[in-house]
């Protein structure tokens, strides 16, 4: 049986590459390079692939790469890893913390990174061996976190004749060993809001002649989220949440400008395409009640990846006869987002979540510069990633019946 052997080929697979894949990651790990600067990530995830006998074909920008394993004839799958790191300082006390300053990767991506380079040896090795049932498009693709790598990716052709494309994102709220998987929506729309406001400013001793921007700043803040809530289906989820705000230099001087910066996300696909309209509408009302300007900067974000049923069902059934009965479990939609979603909108596929918490450890959260991860996770996503485009390509497209007969 193609299934049990291809545990076995796996297990004696990651007896040989694991250290090797974990020392990877550290390296990684120590040089963590932000959105469309991954320059040496490239150099190094290429240099490995080509060892191993594939051609990679690194984006035009030179961050990121694009790579297929078999042959070009039957179904192609895609497996996406993204590679950059975060402005944030690592916080670690660990021999493999980052050595820049600013920069960590505290959203997992060089285990995801790390997990597809791993796949890819193995896959490599399959096709070698006349076991690859078609082709399998690797894309280790750059600024998720900008975002905008996935559309780069695409712009390339990277998603052209795929017929189906799956990912993963580590998840420290589930334990290493276990798969979250959701068919639909798993994550939110997120999109990004800039208001600028600006009126007459003057001495606080006389507010009445000035437009007292401070004050209508905060109506601002409080206003619009609340007037949001009541205006918006709850199921939907719309939540404006602001991160920074600025204005004034003097406690006893009206200034006459400032800046808030937030975030909306959403559940829903259609209270997304209506939000814009609407944080303007309100925004502008809140504002003229207080005599200010107001403007605002709307930058559209990813929207929700929604999860096909049937790819789902493969990485399932995948997780299941590697990692064994009862490693799938459960995930909630969250309210982050991920440009994953883009590949999404084109073609069918799914994003699940690899848990990377040790049993009766610590719960870290990502985008911390204390996140960290149970490393034993990495060999669990070689698993499921291989045996899911193994999956995948007998079920894709039209079926071989030596394939067939080969899985069964
Ligand atoms: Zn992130
Ligand atoms: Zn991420």
């Amino acid at each position: 049986m193609r299934g049990r052997e291809l545990r076995g080929e796996l297990d004696a697979f990651l007896a040989e590459t694991e250290l090797d894949l974990v020392a990877f990651r550290r390296d990684l790990h120590m040089h963590p390079e932000l959105a469309f600067a991954e320059y040496r990530t490239t150099q190094r995830i290429a240099e490995r692939l080509t060892a191993a006998g594939l051609s990679p074909q690194v984006l035009p920008r030179g961050t990121g790469l694009i790579c297929d394993v078999g042959s070009g004839d039957g179904p192609t799958v895609a497996l996406r890893a993204d590679i950059d790191a975060l402005p944030l300082q690592d916080e670690k006390d660990v021999p493999y913390r980052s050595t820049v300053a600013g920069a960590c990767h505290a959203c997992g991506h060089d285990v995801h990174t790390t997990v597809l380079l791993g796949t890819s040896l193995f896959l490599a090795q399959q096709a070698v061996a006349g076991l690859l049932p078609g082709r399998v498009r690797l894309i280790f693709q750059p600024a998720e976190e900008l975002p905008g790598g996935a559309l780069e990716v695409m712009a390339h052709g990277g998603i052209s004749g795929v017929d189906r494309i799956f990912g993963l994102h580590c998840d420290p709220r589930v334990d290493v060993g276990q798969l979250g998987l959701r068919a639909g929506p798993i994550t939110s729309a997120c999109d990004r809001l800039v208001v600028r406001v600006s009126g007459p400013g003057g001495h606080t001793a006389r507010p009445h002649l000035t437009a007292d921007l401070v004050f209508a700043l905060a109506k601002i803040l409080t206003e619009l989220p609340a007037a949001l809530s009541r205006r918006v289906d709850p199921r939907s989820s719309l939540s404006l949440v602001w991160g920074r705000v600025e204005a004034g230099t003097a406690a006893n001087a009206i200034p006459d400008d400032g800046v808030a910066e937030g975030t909306v996300r959403c559940l829903d696909e259609e209270a997304w395409h209506a939000a814009p309209d609407l944080i303007k509408s309100l925004l502008e009302s809140v504002a003229s009640a207080y005599g200010i300007e107001a403007t605002m900067d709307y930058t559209r974000g990813v929207p929700p990846v929604v999860n096909d049923e049937v790819s789902v069902e493969m990485l399932g059934e995948a997780a299941e006869r590697v990692l064994g009965a009862g490693a799938v479990v459960p995930t909630q939609q969250s309210l982050g987002g991920e440009d994953f979603a883009w590949y999404l909108e084109s073609i069918p596929g799914a994003f699940a979540r690899l848990g990377t918490r040790s049993p009766d450890g610590v719960t870290y959260d990502i985008h911390q510069g204390t996140f960290d991860v149970d490393e034993k996770a990495i060999a669990m996503g070689v698993r499921v990633m291989a045996a899911t485009a193994l999956t995948a390509l007998c079920e894709v497209g039209p079926l071989d019946s030596t394939v067939t007969s080969a899985l069964a």
